[in-house]
């Protein structure tokens, strides 16, 4: 009885059923439960009817995974792999295929959630402690945190960070200006810049060696090596500096501290610099972490994580995010940096490289680099040329002779597939890596001789040399720990990696449904094009033609995004949510200079917003205006109204988050924009939220001028235990001539990242989520978000409830659950229900934001009925513990959610001296059974930790 297969029958693979996890029959079922007729209806309740789009996307026809592999296999052909010694940042580098295999491509590293939930993140926080331990080594400093977003924004936050520590009399006098060696790669000059600006810091560019202390300077920034790739001796310099009282920050190349005297070591403040060529590859740019080092007096000034340890209730040594529940330096109008996500998977991959290596292996690497670059200039001098840095770890530089230009070498060396760097004075010259072998250095040499018009030799072996001397040469140990030593073999290395792992809560284990923070399926078809070698090893600075493949996705992609959000530009290059609120915000300053209106200000925000808007403000030299809330939950019109009158004249932006942190979809959006724009301001859109517009309503129609993404969010790509995350920027048409450029390019405007696509490299994530899930696709994905959470909050109002509700009483795609009542009677906690949820083996929604004493529920599409039912079976089940607390029938002190988490040491220990039973604790109902997550420490001690801060492996308590 066979069918005939017709066209639509052989699409029975579309991705988007994949994606989705509710089928028509579910979406019957939950209708039924929720009250409403059909899904139209439910929409037509939730979004106000007079944003909702008229017609479709106009997005190309859905892709099946396997029509996708192929399309995204062919752009990856597009892209020319070169041997690229560009250096000046991006490096290529070996990453361990036990590293590539399981952190990198394993969803239990990739999916997870930022630590903030220590006691289900053990394993992450123990990685990232490790990298923090391997770039103090390395730096030979006391203090690191656990990654920034790249080196040039790294630099910035140092900028901000040296002016915060402004002495009191530099603070009198009005000390505004930080001295720059011009030997600073172009990009972090260019980053820094665009932050410097409008703090009303000064960048004063000169070479050191001419540097003269004076009452304006409060700080200083160096490169090491330098930008030529020579290594100076900077420590009469940091005397004087510090004599001067100014601080000396440093960016410096990680490996080659494995063979030059660290910057702590002369006396540096800040040391930070990429950690990419730690295993990391250069795709295209990024995603690779930064690291930054300081004092320890510094910590409470120090920007992004820091991870240390701390013992839990029974006195174990574990692990926990440090001086911070969010971070520390989020403080709204106080905010010192607007670091949220950083690039904990990057962090991850470079501290496990450390690991493997170890000190023995990092100096075998580093020395091998050092002595092919050795090699390679005494083969050139003796080809003619002379090489201009006197100390150097890879780097070299050549002056050529008179009768040959850079054109002629440069054309030598692409007919070798090779790419050189070219300096802008007409020098030629290379930084070598860790891939660099034998036959590379001859192809070098070769193509060096050729140009000389001279014979050479074939180089056979080169020699272990160093040639490096006198102060420059590191002589003091580092990764001495012994979780650097242990695991050299790929046996103990997997199992590592793998004892880590089974600590940490993610994706892989169950919903986390973090509201705000949209954990959606990161499906395995998206992700593998990642470790695709042509999207892998790719500087970011090679002539285009060898980058098409990239160039025609980013330019896809930007085509896709401008559909969906209804804007005229994109810019890709921000490297995080609040990066890209930041670039935003440097847009309109920059169109409001252009227009004569650069004495506007002050920027609206509600009291609801996310931490990272009013930093994000403060960093781009605004002021803050607050806004309040109305007791919905929705912005308060008359306030914003009055706000608007009152500042009339010096507003610059609003910023709006849209549906509100509260989930709610406000039917006045479309009049406040008006308000906003009447005054001559502009609209910021925070788009954290997109997961409630794509394909129903987007920012352009609605009146928004600016809008920030976060693909790590709605677009699929995942949150890699704190970062890589992308927060590309879409504007209206009047901003495209302000979006961010690139100094390498031509152009430095309103530059936010060192690469100039930023985190170009996992662009194929969220490529892969609009081409496979087409219009309808992503359309039907909003509405069953939607769908789920309302399914959610049918089905927990009558006991916790809900705290907002829109107009005509649903919420959009999340919701507050309320648990300020259950605190006032019984005195547990939603950071006790947070903790209670670890023992029914979930991830706690988000704790406290936007409203205290709350958490915030955001399902996804992606999750199954199964799993939300499986889900509300266990909040109601707690809250029957609740009720057994309130009733007496549970003691008031001693219960399972006070008690929550309970460990498995705990559980199978001989002395069980609780009230209840083991049985009660770690298997409260049937279906724990099937799915068992043992967590491996009790509740953290938060307060120990941070009266003793111990940020690396060294660190103990006694
Ligand atoms: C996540 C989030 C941000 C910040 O994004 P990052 O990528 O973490 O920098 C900003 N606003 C809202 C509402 C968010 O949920």
């Amino acid at each position: 009885m066979g069918e005939a297969l017709t066209p639509k029958h052989m699409r029975t693979d579309l991705f988007a059923s994949r994606h989705i996890g509710i089928n028509e029959h579910d979406t019957q079922v939950m209708l039924r439960k929720i009250g409403v007729s059909s899904l139209d209806e439910l929409i037509d309740k939730v979004i106000p009817a007079n944003i909702r789009l008229k017609e479709p996307l106009a997005l190309p026809e859905a892709l099946s995974e396997y029509e996708f592999s192929k399309h995204i296999a062919g752009l990856a052909a597009k892209n020319k792999r070169y041997a690229t010694y560009i250096g000046m940042g991006w490096y290529d580098t070996i990453t361990p295929p036990v590293v590539q295999r399981n952190v990198f491509e394993n969803p239990v590293w990739y999916t997870s959630y930022t630590p903030y939930q220590g006691e289900i993140s053990q394993g992450r926080l123990e990685a990232l402690l490790n990298f923090q331990t391997a770039v103090c080594d390395l730096t030979a400093m006391p203090l690191a945190n656990c990654s920034l977003l790249d080196e040039a924004t790294a630099a910035a936050e140092a900028v901000s960070m040296m002016y915060a520590l402004r002495s009191r009399a530099q603070q009198k006098a009005g000390a505004n200006v930080v001295f720059v060696d011009e030997q600073i790669f172009p990009q972090t000059l260019a980053v820094m810049t665009t932050r410097a600006v409008p703090q009303g810091i000064e960048l004063r560019v000169g070479k050191y060696t001419e540097f003269e202390p004076s009452e304006e300077v409060f700080g200083c920034m160096l490169q090491y090596p330098n930008a030529s790739g020579c290594a100076e001796d900077y420590a009469g310099f940091t005397e004087k500096a510090h004599a001067a009282d100014c601080k000396v920050a440093v960016a410096a190349d990680i490996l080659s501290l494995a063979l030059l005297t660290p910057p702590g070591e002369w006396g540096a403040d800040i040391v930070f610099g990429s950690t990419q060529r730690l295993g990391v590859p250069m795709f295209y740019g990024g995603p690779s972490a930064a690291f930054f080092a300081t004092r320890d007096e510094f910590k409470r000034n120090t920007p992004g994580r820091i991870i240390g340890l701390s013992k839990d209730k029974y006195g174990k040594l574990c692990y926990r995010m440090a001086l911070q529940t969010r971070e520390q330096h989020i403080k709204r109008e106080k905010a010192t940096s607007n670091i949220c996500t950083s690039q904990a998977l990057l962090a991850t991959m470079a501290s496990f490289y450390t690991v493997y290596h170890g000190q023995e292996g990092i100096t075998n690497i580093a020395s091998q680099i050092h002595s092919i670059t050795a090699s390679l200039e005494k083969h050139l001098k003796k080809l003619g040329y002379t090489q201009v840095n006197q100390q150097y770890f890879d780097t070299l530089r050549f002056v050529l002779p008179d009768h040959l230009s850079a054109a002629q070498v440069r054309t030598i060396a692409l007919s070798k597939e090779v790419n050189l760097r070219y300096f802008e004075n007409g020098d030629v010259g290379f930084s070598i890596d860790e891939t660099t072998d034998i036959a590379a250095l001859n192809v070098l040499i070769s193509i060096f001789a050729i140009a000389a018009g001279k014979d050479y030799q074939k180089v056979e072996a080169v020699n272990k040399v160093s040639t490096i001397s006198g102060p420059l040469k590191r002589t003091s140990s580092f990764l001495t720990h012994e979780v650097f030593c242990k695991y050299h073999t790929e046996t103990e290395m997997m199992r590592y990696i793998k004892r880590l792992d089974r600590k940490d809560i993610s994706l892989a284990h169950s919903m986390i449904s973090l509201g705000s923070c949209t954990m959606k399926l990161n499906a395995a078809a998206e992700m593998l094009p990642l470790s695709c070698p042509e999207f892998m090893s790719m500087h970011p600075l090679v002539p285009e033609d060898q980058a098409e493949g990239y160039r025609e996705l980013i330019h896809n992609l930007s085509e896709y995004l401008k559909v969906i959000t209804g804007f005229a530009g994109f810019s890709l290059q921000p490297n995080s949510g609040a990066a890209g609120e930041y670039a935003g915000l440097r847009v309109i300053r920059a169109y409001l200079e252009s227009i004569g209106q650069g004495h506007r200000d002050k920027v609206l925000i509600p009291s609801s917003a996310h931490g990272t808007n009013p930093a994000s403000a403060i960093q781009a030299g605004y002021d803050i205006v607050t806004c309040a809330c109305d007791k919905e939950g929705n912005v308060d019109m008359a306030d914003l109204r009055a706000k608007a009158e009152e500042y009339k004249e010096s507003l610059a932006a609003l910023m709006i988050t849209y549906p509100s942190t509260h989930g709610i979809f406000e039917t006045e959006i479309r009049e406040i924009c008006q308000i906003i724009h009447a005054c001559g301001a502009q609209v910021y859109m925070d788009g954290a939220n997109m997961n409630a517009q794509v394909g129903l309503t987007n920012p352009g129609f609605i009146g928004a001028d600016v809008c920030h993404l976060n693909l790590h969010k709605t677009f699929a790509s995942p949150h890699g235990g704190g970062g890589p995350g992308v927060g590309p920027i879409g504007v209206a048409e009047h901003l495209t001539p302000f979006l961010p450029g690139h100094v390498l390019f031509g152009n430095s405007q309103n530059q936010v990242s060192a690469a100039p696509f930023g985190s170009a490299g996992i662009l194929p994530i969220t490529y892969g989520y609009i081409c496979m899930m087409g219009t309808e696709g992503l359309t039907q994905a909003t509405r069953i978000a939607i769908l789920n959470a309302n399914y959610l909050a049918t089905c927990l109002q009558d006991t916790y409830g809900i705290v907002y509700r829109g107009a005509t009483g649903f919420v959009g795609h999340e919701m507050i659950l309320e648990c300020r009542k259950i605190f006032e009677e019984t005195g547990i906690t939603e950071n006790d229900i947070a903790k209670r949820l670890m023992d029914y083996g979930y991830h706690a929604p988000t704790l406290s934001f936007p409203v205290h004493g709350t958490l915030m529920i955001e399902p996804t599409e992606s999750e199954s009925l199964a799993e939300l039912n499986n889900f509300v079976d266990v909040m109601l089940n707690i809250w029957k513990e609740i009720q057994e607390v309130k009733d007496g029938e549970a003691d008031k002190v001693d219960n399972v959610l006070i008690n929550a988490p309970h460990p498995e040491y705990e559980a199978v220990s001989d002395q069980w001296e609780h009230s209840y039973t083991r049985k009660k604790a770690v298997y409260p109902i049937e279906s724990v059974r099937n799915n068992k997550f043992w967590i491996n420490v009790a509740r953290i001690d938060n307060t120990l930790g941070d009266r003793k801060l111990l940020p690396t492996q060294y660190g103990t308590f006694d």
